[in-house]
């Protein structure tokens, strides 16, 4: 359990501080320590701003809006400030609290962060302290001091801090110049990691007032931002948020069931320029497995939270310095490095959100250069997610049992789980989430005390919450979107061009590594021409519509439409956007499908035009020339007919031929037993068998529509019809 968060046990300090402190005259104290621009910093000029960035932060110039950012603040604005990892956010606070003068607060939710950045501002020559639940009495005590002597430029606290009695009063004595609160995220439930203290810092901001309050988070979608906004009473503020468009990130989606994962990670990382590179696995066993397997031709380590946090830190440290090539990690790894030249980010499953998936593939690309970020998902990985949610965010009763043996009279935790005949591992994820809900209280010595009762609407908000976000991913994957433009609005960016990136599979399908794509068959030819006849006459309508009055009827699966609307609009031919309804005073959103201007300029028959994704891809010629790029795709050859991956993809002439030779054969035998032809398959069956091609029984009843009874019967007959069209011996 993390306890490394500020606890309330250390009030008494501070009163005694309140109390014993005489202070000065809060203005006297400015004029003597002072702020570097004039009269508190209202008027910083550009000039000294730069004097500023130079002499007392070590930067040549401003990036990205913070520039501006730095000036609303130092004129007293309130700002919300959202900015990926790494943009430079605490810059904009860092500087304006020094131009204005006096201290500036800081609230930061774990104790390693402010250790780190406090001894960063250190060494830059700045007078910074932090008060935190790790440190002794007299060690606060005295930062207390300083801060009412005002000489500290900076006082890092914890959000448990301000609920401590007496200590925004003792804040509010000599007013900070400026309260900072970093990962304002955790104040909202909707939020990556909520904290109920983060929750409180609201109700105690007006005792400081008017002094500006900066909020700033890496990961706010617009419903968090909207939260932080409320809970901080921020009412005129300035909200700041942009930066999260990576132009050199190229972004591919590929549908892929887990077996075949691992292979596709090997063939991908083989060429030299996309490595160094940091894979992403969905459990523990499996970082271990594809570590492992990588091993055999790369630099691989994994890295997860079930290893020692040495052999982490080391892992973490070589890939630094290139000693290693690949990390498959399944955990926020990267959290503490900088390394710029991440050439590829793969995922090897879904991800869990998409406020995780955009932290991680942000690790790519640092230096500029341009960088592949692929995702291999399936459903498949949903169930996995599900049964992770259902332990990581236990059902509300499980936490119920917990708080009912929970009384007013500290007892350990070993105890408590005892009583329930818990694993103290599960004991602990609950009692956790209880916590972190109100509903106990555990000191640092892990002693536990029940909380209060109203936990349980809060946790089955957020519970309810991160079922909704693995739906969000879930539609994320199955967009046809520019996979950028879709991160970008997720966020919210507001300043954003809102243009497509132009380098991801939807963009760009020929700068894939991953998907390969073929040509329409003739039932697809139809189905796409039947698509582009319904949009002409309709301007635009809705995806599912469509599907359900005019595709479906022609015997196609949805999932084959979706891959056919994707590659009308890789081909540039047709657009979707979001738009809502509202129903029985809902919003219910859904996807419009419409022509380009070059979709209805177009007069070549579609078929040569669009090309969809296919099923399965072989191994990409050219890569890999080395010896062991060879015995790797010998061994590659070996898997996929292991796992019957071979197979021959035809012509369209070729697929007529099996299509006609199918119907003809069923035809046949429907005759013989005097039954209609679609009891023997339907044509949904029929397409999807010429879609597939399989080559052994084990394939034929992968094919939908297709049972077993079928392929004892006649499976050798089709078998035998599917080879002689594809002059297979
Ligand atoms: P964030 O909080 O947004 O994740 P940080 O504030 O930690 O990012 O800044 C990331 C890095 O960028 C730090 O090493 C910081 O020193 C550096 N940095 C910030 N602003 C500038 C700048 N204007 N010029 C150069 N480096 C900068
Ligand atoms: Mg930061």
């Amino acid at each position: 359990m993390d306890l490394s968060q500020d606890s309330e046990q250390q009030s008494a300090v501070e009163r005694i501080v309140v109390q014993e402190q005489k202070v000065a005259d809060p203005r006297q104290r400015r004029l003597n320590t002072g702020g570097h621009i004039a009269e508190n910093g209202k008027s910083g000029s550009a000039a000294d701003l730069d004097d500023l960035l130079r002499n007392r932060f070590g930067h040549d110039s401003f990036r990205f809006r913070q520039q501006e950012v730095c000036e609303e603040v130092i004129k007293g604005r309130d700002v919300l400030l959202v900015m990926p990892t790494g943009a430079g956010k605490s810059l904009c606070y860092q500087l304006p609290g020094i131009a204005r003068g006096g201290t500036t607060l800081v609230i930061s939710p774990l104790i390693a962060l402010m250790e780190d950045q406090v001894a960063k501002l250190q060494q830059s020559g700045f007078r910074a302290e932090r008060i935190h639940s790790g440190r002794e009495r007299n060690e606060s005590n005295q930062v207390c001091m300083d801060y009412l002597d005002q000489n500290l430029d900076f006082l890092f606290i914890a959000p448990e801090r301000l609920s401590v009695p007496g200590f925004p009063e003792l804040l509010s004595r000599i007013k900070p110049a400026l309260v900072a609160i970093d990962e304002a995220h955790c104040i909202s439930m909707w939020g990556h990691d909520f904290r109920p203290d983060y929750r409180r810092i609201g109700g105690r901001l007006p005792i400081l007032r008017p002094v500006p309050v900066i909020a700033m988070t890496a990961t706010a979608t617009p419903r968090v931002q909207q939260d932080i906004v409320a809970q901080l009473q921020l009412v005129d503020f300035v909200p700041a948020i942009s930066g999260f468009r990576r132009d050199n990130l190229s972004i591919e989606f590929v549908q892929m069931t887990p077996s075949r994962r691992i292979q596709c990670l090997t063939e991908l990382l083989r060429d030299d320029a996309r490595r160094p590179a940091i894979v992403y696995a969905l459990t523990r066993k499996e970082a271990d497995h594809f570590a492992e397997q990588l091993q055999a031709e790369f630099l691989a380590a994994a890295y997860h939270a079930g290893m020692n946090s040495e052999t982490r830190d080391s892992t973490q440290a070589s890939f630094q310095r290139g000693q290693l090539d690949v990390i498959v990690a399944t955990i926020a790894f990267g959290m503490g490095i900088d390394k710029p030249d991440v050439r590829t980010v793969v995922h090897t499953g879904l991800p869990r959100s998409i406020e995780g998936y955009y932290q991680e593939i942000g690790r790519a690309g640092r230096d500029g250069l341009l960088s592949k970020v692929v995702l291999l998902h399936s459903w498949a990985d949903r169930k996995m997610h599900e049964y992770f949610l259902d332990k990581d965010y236990p059902e509300p009763s499980e936490l119920d049992r917990i708080f009912r043996i929970l009384t007013d009279t500290p007892r350990s935790l070993q105890e408590l789980a005892d009583q329930l005949g818990q694993e103290m591992e599960d004991f602990e994820r609950r009692i956790e989430k209880l916590w972190v809900h109100g509903g106990a209280r555990i000191d640092p010595d892990e002693n536990a005390v029940r909380g209060d009762g109203k936990w349980r609407s809060s946790y089955e908000r957020q519970r309810n919450y991160k079922i909704a976000q693995l739906e969000l991913v879930s539609a994320f994957t199955s967009s046809h979107n520019c996979r950028m433009l879709d991160l970008v609005q997720h966020f919210g960016d507001t300043e954003d061009s809102l243009q497509p990136c132009g380098i991801c599979d939807i963009c760009n399908p020929s700068a894939c590594i991953v998907l390969q794509f073929r040509d329409l068959s003739v039932h697809e030819s139809e189905v796409v021409k039947r698509v582009e006849d319904t949009l002409r006459a309709v301007d635009s309508q809705s995806v599912g519509k469509l599907f359900r009055d005019w595709i479906e009827p022609m015997g196609l699966e949805r999932k084959e439409y979706e891959r056919l609307v994707a590659g009308l609009v890789r081909a540039g031919l047709a657009r979707i956007t979001r738009d809502s309804f509202e129903k029985d005073g809902k919003v219910i959103e859904y996807l419009r499908i419409r022509m380009t201007d070059k979709g209805l300029a177009n007069h070549q028959p579609l078929h040569q035009v669009v090309k969809v994704v296919a099923d399965l891809q072989k191994p990409r010629k050219g890569t890999g020339s080395s010896s062991s790029g060879k015995k790797a795709k010998k061994n590659l050859e070996k898997a996929e007919g292991q796992f019957g991956l071979t197979r021959k993809s035809l012509a369209s002439g070729e697929e007529e031929t099996l299509v006609t030779a199918l119907k003809a054969w069923r035809k046949d035998v429907a005759q013989k037993r005097k039954i209609p032809a679609f009891k023997i398959f339907q044509d949904r069956a029929l397409n999807s068998l010429v879609d597939r091609m399989p080559v052994n029984k084990e394939q034929l009843l992968d094919v939908v529509g297709i049972g077993p009874a079928f392929v004892n019967k006649y499976g050798d007959k089709i078998l035998k019809i599917i080879r002689s069209a594809s002059n297979e011996p």
